[in-house]
């Protein structure tokens, strides 16, 4: 008695069968099977997913053209504005400037470039993943400005790459002041600016006065009159 062999065709109908999804092989009605009520509702909710998940991918590369020309139009439009220099936030340091010209972030400034990125440079955000349909990474907007409105940033860093002309090559930003206890106040602080807690201004502070309950601030504006639990503000030096 011979052995019985399957034939090429099935061998192969195998083969692709496994190659393919369960899911796939029952919707091409290749796999079938009994479906209880629930599953089958379940199988059309599936289905139905997928066909909408379709169709929405499918608007959204139809109408992405358009949208990049629109993208690329508002750039071309902040360029020509002045706005020359590009301003990435990074994880932790701030911001990074650079030329819009740098090639660091030419897939940023050149939209038809931004939509087919998939790269990530160390720390630097350049892109987030969008929403949409497709998942496809797309670079960050650039975020373009003018010298004048890079140097009214609290802080950043120049790009060591392009190397911008901006005044400072990593501007720190400047400590907010913080209002402490009148008691901290030491001979070493007459001359200095303070504020009382609630911003408003005493000038250059001129002598002091300690008594049990009260302690005076002789200031150049006015004098001010606190206990030992007040707090007042020193101004930065100018
Ligand atoms: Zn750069």
């Amino acid at each position: 008695m011979g052995r019985l062999m399957k034939s090429p065709e099935v061998l192969a109908k195998e083969q692709q069968a496994r190659e393919q999804s369960a899911m796939e092989l029952m919707a091409q009605g290749v796999i079938t099977f009994e479906l209880s009520p629930r599953q089958q509702l379940a199988y059309d909710d599936a289905v139905r997913f997928a066909a909408e998940v379709d169709a929405r991918e499918r608007a959204y590369y139809e109408q992405l053209p358009a949208q990049i020309a629109a993208e690329n139009q508002r750039v071309m439009a902040d360029l020509n504005s002045g706005k020359l220099y590009l301003a990435n936030e990074t994880g932790d340091s701030g911001r990074v400037i650079h030329f819009a010209s740098c090639p660091s972030v030419r897939h940023q400034v050149d939209r038809d470039v931004s939509h087919e990125v998939e790269i990530e440079q160390a720390e630097e955000i350049v892109g987030s993943w969008h929403s949409g349909p497709g998942h496809d990474f797309v670079a960050k907007w650039p975020n373009l400005m003018t010298l004048e409105e890079v140097e009214q940033l609290p802080s950043y860093r120049a790009c060591q790459r392009c190397n911008p002309d901006t005044k400072e090559r990593r501007k720190l930003a400047a400590r907010i002041p913080k209002p402490s206890k009148i008691t901290s106040i030491t001979p070493e602080r007459i001359g200095r600016e303070y504020e009382t807690a609630a911003g408003e201004y005493l000038g250059v502070l001129e002598s002091y006065t300690v008594s049990r309950d009260l302690i005076v601030l002789h200031c150049s504006e006015r004098d001010y009159r606190g206990t030992r639990e007040s707090l007042v503000t020193m101004l930065p030096k100018q």
